[in-house]
C-alpha cells in the first residue's frame, strides 16, 4: 500500500475519479486514494449491477485500509435519448442528405433512424436541431408528421447504432428519471451511497422528486444536480437552492448548448454555487489526453487551474480513470496542478471570507465559523477543527475559502464521507466525542500521528454547547499537547 500524504499537505480542491475497468482492481484503487482521490464516481450509464456492487465494495475496502473517509457518487444516467439499431453500420451522413426518424424498432431503409424515446416524432417541430453522436453530426427538422420526421444533415459525419441524441432547446415531456434511474436510485439509497447525481436536470422539482424517492428508504445521500441543459441554466438559481451539490457536466452541456458558451456557463454556475453555499464539481475532459498519454496538454492543465480559480470545490476525471491507460498519472497530475494553483491563490487577497447566509446552515453557525476563521488568522493557528453531526458547519467553513488547514470530525459515517467533497475540509475518522476534553485529546493525538502538529501549535475548535441543538455556538482555542496537563 502506498503511504498517504500527511492530511494537511493535500490539495484543498477535491478530486472525483470515475471508477471503471482501468481502476476497479484493489491495488489501483488504493494507489488512486494515496495520490489524492477524495470521491469515486460510479457511472450507471455503463456496467451491470454486479459491477457496480463490486466497485462499491472495493472502494469501501480501500477506505477502510487507509482509515480515510472516501465518498461514493452514484451517477444516474437520466433520460439520455439514443439512436436505435441502424440499417447499416456505420451510417455515413453526407451534407444536405435527408434522414427520417420513424416509429418502431427496426429501420427498413438506410435513411431511416429509430430513437429510444418513442414520443420523439410527436415532439419535434420544423426548425428544431437534432445533434447526434456527441455533437459530431447535426440535423435540422424540415418536416414533422404523424409517423415520420424529415431531417436534413447540416453537419456531416458518421453514425453508429445507439449513439446519443441531443435536442438543444427542445422541451421534451420525458420524465426526469427513467425506470432504470428509479431502480438505481433505490439501490443507491439502500446501500448507503453518499451522493446521487441526477443527469439532465431541467428544474428544481426534478431534484425534489429524487429526494422524495430516496427519503422513502431513509437515505441521507446528497443529491448532485448535473447541469447539462439550457433549461437547467434558465432555472439555475432555483435548482441550486434545492440541490445539495452541483456538477458542471460539460460533455452534454457542450452539445445541448453552443460549445462556445460553456466557459462562461461554467463561471456562472460556480459563482452561484459559491454564493449560495453549494459544493460544485467541474467535470469532463479535464485531462482527456491522459487516457492515452502520460502527459496532459498545456490547455488541459490550464483548464484544471482555471476551474480552481473559478471557485470549484472539486475537479472530476471520467475516461482518464475509468478506461484510460494512465489512471494514476492522471490523478497525480490533477493534484499537482491543484497544489501549484492553490499556492498562488493563497498569497492573493482576492477572496474575503464572509458570514453570508447559506440554506440549511443556521446563521449563528455561519457567524461562529466566520469568527473562528478570524481568530485562527489572528493567532496564526495551525488548525481549525470542526465537530459536526450533519456536516453543515463544515459546509459553512468550506465556503469561507480561507487556507487555514481544517479537519472535520463527526459521529456519523455518512457525514464524514460527504465532507470529502467539500473544498478545504479534511474529514477524520475516529473522534470519540464532538466536544470537551476527549475531542481535544483526540486532536492532539491525531496531529502528532499525522506529523502536522507540534507542541504548543494553536488549534481553534468549533463545537456546539448543546444548549441550542443543531447550532454551533462555541469557539475554543487550544494549544497542541496541552489537553492532558490542562484537564
Ligand atoms: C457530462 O456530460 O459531462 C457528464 C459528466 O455526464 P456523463 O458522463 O454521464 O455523460
Amino acid at each position: 500500500m502506498d503511504r498517504p500524504q500527511p492530511a494537511l499537505e493535500r490539495a484543498r480542491t477535491k478530486t472525483v475519479a470515475t471508477v471503471g475497468p482501468a481502476s476497479i482492481d484493489p491495488e489501483t484503487l488504493a494507489g488512486l486514494v494515496a495520490l489524492g482521490v477524495d470521491v469515486f464516481r460510479v457511472n450507471m450509464a455503463h456496467g451491470s449491477r454486479g459491477q457496480h456492487e463490486q466497485a462499491v465494495a472495493a472502494i469501501r475496502e480501500v477506505s477502510r485500509q487507509y482509515d480515510r473517509p472516501i465518498g461514493i457518487l452514484v451517477d444516474l444516467a437520466g433520460p439520455k435519448i439514443r439512436l436505435g439499431q441502424l440499417y447499416e453500420e456505420p451510417l455515413r451522413c453526407e451534407h444536405g442528405a435527408m434522414l427520417d426518424f420513424v416509429p418502431g424498432d427496426i429501420p427498413e431503409a438506410p435513411d431511416q433512424l429509430i430513437s429510444s424515446y418513442a414520443p420523439l416524432i410527436r415532439e419535434l417541430s420544423e426548425g428544431d436541431q437534432v445533434v447526434l453522436a456527441d455533437g459530431t453530426v447535426s440535423l435540422t427538422v424540415e418536416q414533422s408528421g404523424r409517423d415520420r420526421v424529415r431531417c436534413r444533415v447540416v453537419q456531416p459525419g458518421i453514425l453508429r447504432s445507439r449513439q446519443g441524441i441531443n435536442l438543444p432547446g427542445v422541451k421534451l415531456s420525458v420524465d426526469a428519471m427513467t425506470d432504470a434511474d428509479r431502480a438505481n436510485a433505490e439501490w443507491a439509497a439502500r446501500n448507503e451511497i453518499d451522493f446521487i447525481g441526477l443527469s439532465f436536470v431541467r428544474k428544481a422539482s426534478d431534484i425534489q422528486d429524487l429526494k422524495e424517492q430516496i427519503d422513502r428508504f431513509g437515505s441521507k445521500a446528497k443529491v448532485i444536480a448535473k447541469i447539462e441543459k439550457q433549461e437547467a441554466l434558465d432555472n439555475l438559481e432555483a435548482i441550486i437552492q434545492t440541490t445539495d451539490g452541483v456538477m458542471v457536466a460539460r460533455g452534454d452541456l457542450g452539445v445541448e448548448t453552443d460549445v462556445a458558451q460553456v466557459p462562461m456557463a461554467q463561471k456562472r454556475i460556480i459563482g452561484m454555487c459559491n454564493r449560495l453555499g453549494r459544493p460544485v464539481i467541474v467535470a469532463t475532459q479535464m485531462l482527456d489526453s491522459m487516457q492515452h498519454t502520460r502527459h496532459p496538454t498545456r490547455a488541459e492543465v490550464t483548464d484544471v487551474a482555471n476551474a480552481i480559480i473559478d471557485g470549484a470545490d472539486a475537479c472530476m476525471l471520467s475516461g482518464e480513470t475509468a478506461i484510460g491507460e494512465y489512471p494514476c498519472e492522471a490523478v497525480a497530475m490533477m493534484n499537482r496542478v491543484m497544489t501549484a494553483t492553490e499556492a498562488t491563490l493563497r498569497d492573493s487577497t482576492s477572496q474575503t471570507p464572509t458570514a453570508a447566509p447559506i440554506i440549511g446552515v443556521h446563521p449563528i453557525t455561519s457567524a461562529v465559523v466566520y469568527g473562528a476563521g478570524q481568530i485562527a488568522e489572528c493567532l496564526s493557528a495551525k488548525l481549525v477543527v470542526i465537530a459536526t453531526r450533519s456536516g453543515a458547519t463544515a459546509l459553512a467553513k468550506s465556503t469561507q475559502r480561507d487556507f487555514i488547514p481544517t479537519i472535520a470530525v463527526s459521529d456519523e459515517a455518512t457525514t464524514l464521507r460527504q465532507m470529502a467533497l467539500l473544498w478545504g475540509i479534511i474529514p477524520v475518522n475516529g473522534a470519540p466525542a464532538l466536544s470537551g476534553p476527549p475531542l481535544r485529546e483526540f486532536v492532539d493525538v491525531w496531529g502528532h500521528a499525522d506529523g502536522s502538529l507540534s507542541p504548543s501549535d494553536r488549534i481553534v475548535l468549533v463545537t456546539g454547547s448543546g444548549i441550542n441543538p443543531g447550532v454551533h455556538n462555541q469557539v475554543l482555542v487550544h494549544e497542541a499537547g496541552s489537553s492532558v496537563k490542562n484537564e
